[in-house]
């Protein structure tokens, strides 16, 4: 019995991810393929990509948004979890990085629910919103570059509809938001923006101790 969150040791996450979800077979061999890749700690955990794909199913998303993109598996758990005429935009600046996710997104079926923007995020989504789509987004997942984050914050929230959530990953960033001795710009952006929304009357919020911490964020 506990009244806090477990600290999950090795065998217990072990028994998390036996038990935690049903990750489809064409996102496991995506995650494994990215794995070998030295940058694999850019990728959600397995047991996130479980939560993300039912909070999507939950809000019955048929439109999202993804700023950053990486190797495309939490875009491909958010495809497999929309219905067929759902569209996902992603923003991603590598064409390198995304090339891997794309024959794993065509051969799950999901191609073309994908459309992937390649270039600076800010522009896409001031793109979008200069062409109407504000207040028409049930879901944005923000993951990627930590200075701009209070950037793509802001835009996702213009984007969304009433009651659309966004989810911000990497916001515990390691344990990096508590050491005092870490400045860094990316550390600076991440603690600026836990702490705005967590009094931003604009949403109602929780953070969720899940991969490298989770907040999740419902536009009122
Ligand atoms: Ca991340």
């Amino acid at each position: 019995m506990s009244s806090r969150t477990l600290t999950l040791d090795d065998p217990l996450y072990a028994y998390v991810l036996d038990h935690g979800g049903r990750e489809p077979e064409i996102a496991r061999r995506l995650r494994e393929r990215t794995a070998s890749m030295p940058e694999s700690g850019m990728q959600i955990s397995p047991e996130q990509g479980n939560f993300m794909a039912l909070l999507v199913e939950l809000l019955g998303v048929r439109l999202a948004v993804e700023v950053g993109t990486f190797t495309g598996y939490s875009a491909l758990r958010t495809a497999l979890a929309m219905p067929p005429e759902g569209r996902l935009i992603c923003c991603d600046i590598s064409e390198t990085y995304t090339g891997v996710g794309r024959p794993f997104w065509e051969e799950a079926g999901v191609a073309d629910r994908i459309e992937l923007q390649i270039g600076p995020a800010t522009e896409t989504l001031d793109t979008l919103i200069a062409e109407g789509a504000a207040g028409t987004v049930d879901f944005v997942f923000i993951d990627a570059d930590k200075s701009n984050y209070d950037a793509y914050y802001e835009r996702a929230l213009t984007l969304l509809r009433p009651g659309g959530l966004i989810a911000v990953d990497n916001v515990l960033w390691s344990g990096a938001v508590i050491n005092p001795d870490d400045t860094s710009a990316d550390t600076e952006a991440i603690r600026a923006l836990n702490s705005k929304i967590h009094g931003d009357e604009r949403v109602t919020m929780a953070l969720l101790p899940i991969g490298d911490g989770l907040t999740l964020a419902r536009k009122r």
